[in-house]
């Protein structure tokens, strides 16, 4: 390989693996590939199941002349026939056109219960083997990447989304509440029927007596269960995070207040009604509120929080929504206290 050349591919891994999110990094991955050869467009497909029918959407997409296709809502797999075929055989397909053309997809990442297939789509004239180790090797090295990314932001155990994610993604969900509602008012009053987001705490009763009673081994075991019920519950589109020990959160997609409340209290009789191996009967405690246009990430969270302790101290295995509890005049919303001091004077 010419030494110009080795310099050039090896300032594109530097540039690729300083990405710290899928999104930059499929970006950064096409942009790469059109910079380093002659191809024409260059894409990332993703492949999900969706009920029956798998859909396929464009993640990244680039063509020679430096312009972006936007990124396309998820359509029908048939529509995408050289990925379509690819699925299928699970290799690389090739298609030779006509007038000398080629387009290839070659699988890139995915494939497990949680990961959605991602294809890289590469579309040229001339020889297809030409390019082939090139487009190879940056579709292992966007493999490998993506596999570290998504390692970071879940939970060791329950593979869950972590902490970190629900702290890096919160401020993104309560901006795309402000933008769906931006006008509102700024009061928290909405009207009963309206989509909202909404953030629930689940926090598991009487832990850390399951670990004292039958060791953290169990213990482990109640966490991993807990969430494998809290994927089966909830819905594709909702968010779930382990967010520490015994405690998680839910971030439902825009909903009713009443299929929010229905959601949760759904997930609470699941965990009721399942028999933990040795456990036995455990039992959550979930607060929750909904995500308005002028909220502030910690202060959902803290509304989420003071929900739950209500719970917590009037009998636990329950679920509670704050406003509701302020509505009944249980709990007093915290603007109403009066201003708290922070620091107290010397
Ligand atoms: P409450 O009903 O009030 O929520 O009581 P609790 O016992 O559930 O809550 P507490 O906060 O007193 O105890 C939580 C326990 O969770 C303490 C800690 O040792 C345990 N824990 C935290 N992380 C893990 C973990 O990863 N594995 C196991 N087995 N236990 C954990
Ligand atoms: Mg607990
Ligand atoms: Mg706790």
């Amino acid at each position: 390989m010419p030494a110009v050349q080795g310099t050039l591919i090896l300032d594109s891994v530097v540039r690729i693996t300083e990405q710290r999110n899928r999104e930059d990094l499929e970006r950064c991955l096409v942009e790469t590939l059109i910079d380093l050869t002659d191809l024409s467009r260059v894409s990332i497909v993703s492949v999900k199941p969706a009920g029956g029918a798998p859909v396929a959407e464009c993640l990244a997409c680039i063509g020679a002349d430096g312009n972006r296709c936007a990124r396309c809502e998820p359509r029908p797999l048939p529509e995408f026939p050289l990925v379509e075929r690819a699925v299928a055989s699970g290799l690389e397909e090739v298609e030779v056109g006509q007038n000398g053309g080629f387009a290839a997809a070659v699988p890139a990442y995915g494939g497990g219960p949680d990961d959605p297939q991602s294809f890289l789509v590469v579309e040229g004239t001339g020889d297809s083997a030409h390019h082939r180790k090139l487009v190879h090797g940056f579709a292992a090295i966007y493999r490998n990447f993506t596999g570290v990314l998504r390692d970071a932001e879940r939970d060791t155990l329950t593979g869950l989304k972590n902490r970190r994610t629900f702290d890096e993604n919160i401020g993104r969900i309560v901006g795309a509440a402000a933008g769906a509602r931006r006008g509102d008012t700024t009061e928290r009053r909405h009207h009963a029927d309206a989509e909202l987001h909404w953030l629930a705490i689940c926090d598991i009763d009487h832990f850390k007596r399951i670990n004292d009673t039958y060791g953290h081994i169990f213990g482990d075991e109640v966490l991993l269960l807990f969430a494998a019920i809290m994927r089966k519950t909830f819905r594709a589109e909702d968010l779930l995070f382990r967010y520490g020990g015994e405690e998680f959160l839910a971030v439902l997609a825009p909903t009713s207040a009443e299929r929010a409340a229905q959601a949760f209290e759904r997930f609470r009789a699941a965990i009721e009604a399942f028999a933990f191996p040795q456990v036995g009967r455990v039992t959550v405690c979930v607060g929750y509120v909904p995500i308005l246009a002028d909220d502030v990430s910690s202060e959902v969270l803290g509304r989420a929080d003071t929900a739950l302790y209500y719970v917590k101290s009037h009998g636990r295995n329950g679920v509670r929504s704050f406003d509701e509890l302020v509505a009944q005049g249980l709990l007093i919303r915290p603007s109403e206290v009066g201003s708290v001091d922070l620091f107290e004077s010397a």
